[in-house]
């Protein structure tokens, strides 16, 4: 057996981004003893990009908003096949959320009479996003490091150790979640610079591990993000929900391409940027659908009038959510009006004074000067779809963040399913790892507490054998040669994310869908004989190996969901079914990892597959109902739920 450190706490979280650090903060104010684990550097996890901010209905910036209209844009944005009960939670609690971010140190910009400011954003009816220029992300993630390390200081002068109740362990990865019969009991994972391995018992596991973009050729993702808590949860014998949803951001750069995929945030938009062809065209009146039609202008006079005066115009088309702007700027190209490198151009230099693209869109700016030789301030900037975020996740219960049958399993942020059905509205990832993170941390937390006395015990069984899977790149090489030649993971890699992004990106079609799956199921054959050389510590080639597991699982989910879909509706654009059917809207696809013969969850990927069941969702409750008018909800509610 391979030596494992091993530790004993009540609550583990995997992942220290925004959803982890308020899930921490919870647990170990709830007094569970608690443990942060985390793949990069403390305080460098993807929330640090997070750019144009958090989605709260405070109305500082328009007194009209409130939890309600948030709720009402939230489910239009997700076109109606939101968790219902998430999107209620999610408005009505992150005002909240983000004045308590204040009491513990966070410095947001202010309106005039020195109340937070809030910005517009796509899909949004008032302004809405508390920021800090365009870095809100990284000003969050400041003030979560900076609470914990407030609670560290105070359980030092208790106790006389920093870490007695709340550790961080940076720079480890989890590769199982280990189990004592139904139950979580802890987590198994390696250094990643020393290749050691460790075993964190505990009786409550909250994923906060993020989204599956690496999987994926053109991305604004970070590297972490390989879809490790998905597949994660998949392995443990949790179900995956909606996978088919994927959001493509509209504007990511296109050019140099050592750049392509980088997100260009929306708060360009937001501030009044607009999106031209190549003729200089604002090419975006032509696709407002009906559904939308009667909150969008038609002409530029009345967009522009919008900026100044909200309440008596219609918004631009440019503020539309991200799967319509997306999906337009992809016809555009596709006929030939697009600019030079393969985008459209997003143009702020004509709408605003460059001393204030300075100050609101700092980020932005140097972005662009530096890796572009682009001066926003000057010329348009050339951009094009970008898959920027996993709608469908670890299947939930919305109250509570435990996962679907695995007790002692949470699931908090971008790796869970469901708060924003089939489109996430921009904004709402931050306000829902506010939200989501401090109830992952607090159920786990209760769920710890009453498993004293019958806590679950680890089994060395498990721990050797996910020890084992994990030297097998080592290994892999010498091991089954009759399979075939060794395979370099990073070639595997790159086949992937041209095959997600080829066969399974912004526009689908049955038959590539099909070759999609006949290429994974190949790749994860293959994946089998990745093989690396040298040693365990900081060894790059085996970390990718590992992780290809994860990506490999929820490309199959992605790609499966996505056959299965019929319709397109937010995320999910299918070329053979272009338009919604509301048929669907109850339909939610879950993904498990079973048997060959479809018999319950197996733990070896090699030898499992991924299953489809279907599920419908609960009837909207009447009284948020009630926030439509009937005309809306007839363009989304079967006959018979509307009858209900
Ligand atoms: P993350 O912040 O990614 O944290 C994941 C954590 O899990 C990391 O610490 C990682 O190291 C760890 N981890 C992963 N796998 C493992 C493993 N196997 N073992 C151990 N640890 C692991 N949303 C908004 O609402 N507003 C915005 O303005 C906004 N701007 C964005 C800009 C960009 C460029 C991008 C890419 C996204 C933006 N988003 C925005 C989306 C938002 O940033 C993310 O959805 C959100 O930050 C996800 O947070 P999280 O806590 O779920 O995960």
């Amino acid at each position: 057996m391979s030596v494992v450190d091993r530790q004993e706490w009540d609550v583990v979280v995997v992942g220290a981004g925004g959803a982890g650090l308020r899930a921490a903060v919870e647990a170990r104010e709830r007094g569970a003893r608690t443990a942060v684990i985390c793949k990069s550097l403390f305080g460098k996890a993807h929330t640090v990009m997070a750019e144009g901010g958090i989605a709260a209905a405070m109305g500082n910036v328009n007194a009209g908003d409130n939890w309600q209209v948030h709720f009402r844009d939230t489910l239009r944005g997700g076109k109606f096949l939101n968790q219902w009960r998430m999107a209620e939670l999610h408005a009505r609690e992150a005002p909240e959320r983000v004045w308590e971010l204040e009491t513990w140190g966070a410095l947001f910009d202010r309106t005039k009479d020195g109340r937070i400011s809030q910005r517009n954003f796509g899909g949004h009816e008032y302004p809405r996003l508390a920021h800090v220029g365009d870095r809100t992300g990284l000003e969050l993630i400041r003030t979560l490091q900076q609470k914990i390390v407030a609670l560290q200081q105070e359980d030092h002068r208790e106790t006389g150790d920093y870490e007695s109740r709340l550790r961080v362990f940076q720079e480890c990865t989890v590769t199982r979640i280990l189990k004592d019969g139904d139950r979580v009991s802890g987590v198994f994972g390696y250094e990643r610079e020393t290749g050691r391995f460790l075993v964190l018992e505990a009786p409550a596991v909250v994923l906060a591990t993020g989204g599956i973009g690496k999987s994926f050729k053109v991305t604004s993702n970070s590297w972490e993000y390989t879809g490790d808590g998905h597949a994660l949860a998949l392995l443990a014998g949790a179900p995956l929900l909606n996978m088919e949803f994927v959001q493509f951001h509209p504007t990511g750069m296109v050019w140099p391409p050592s750049v392509k995929g980088i997100l260009v945030t929306e708060s360009v938009r937001g501030d009044g940027g607009v999106l031209r062809d190549r003729d200089g065209r604002r090419f975006m009146f032509d696709y407002v659908p009906d559904v939308f039609k009667e909150k969008y202008a038609e002409t530029e006079e009345e967009a522009d009038r919008w900026y100044d005066d909200p309440d008596h115009h219609r918004r631009p088309p440019e503020l539309l959510p991200r799967d319509e702007v997306a999906r337009a700027i992809n016809t555009e190209v596709k006929e030939g009006r697009g600019s030079p490198h393969g985008g459209v151009f997003l143009d702020v230099s004509t709408r605003m004074p460059a001393e204030a693209i300075k100050r609101r869109l700092p980020s932005m700016y140097h972005q662009f000067k530096e890796l572009a030789d682009v001066d926003i301030t000057a010329e348009p900037m050339e951009v094009g779809p970008t898959c920027h975020y996993v709608m469908g996740g670890v299947a939930v219960d919305s109250d509570t963040a435990a996962a679907r049958g695995v007790p002692g399993l949470y699931a908090a942020g971008e790796v869970a399913g469901g708060m924003h059905g089939s489109n996430r509205l921009g904004g709402n990832s931050l306000s829902d790892l506010l939200v989501f993170g401090r109830r992952a941390g607090r159920y786990a937390a209760e769920y710890a507490a009453g498993t004293a006395g019958a806590r679950p015990r680890v089994d060395d069984v498990q721990v050797d054998a996910a020890a084992q899977e994990a030297l097998r790149p080592f290994s892999a090489r010498a091991a089954e040669p009759a399979d075939g030649p060794p395979e370099n993971p990073y070639a595997l890699h790159q086949e992937l994310q041209q095959t997600m992004n080829d066969l399974v990106g912004i526009i689908r079609r049955e038959t590539e869908m099909k070759q999609a799956l006949e290429k994974l199921a190949e790749l994860r054959a293959r994946a089998r004989r990745a093989g690396v050389e040298g040693h365990r510590q900081f060894n790059p080639g085996w970390h990718l190996a590992l992780d290809l597991r994860n990506m490999l699982l929820v490309s199959e989910c992605v790609a499966r969901a996505a056959l299965e879909r019929t319709e397109s509706r937010g995320g999910h654009t299918r070329e053979d079914h272009p338009s919604m059917d509301r048929k669907w809207r109850r339909i939610t696809l879950l993904c498990r990892l079973t048997d060959p013969a479809g018999g319950p969850a197996v733990t070896d990927p090699a030898h499992g597959r991924i299953t489809l069941e279907r599920e419908t969702t609960d009837p909207i409750r009447p009284d948020l109902l009630a926030l439509f008018a009937k005309e809306e909800l007839v363009k989304y509610l079967t006959e018979e739920e509307l009858y209900e």
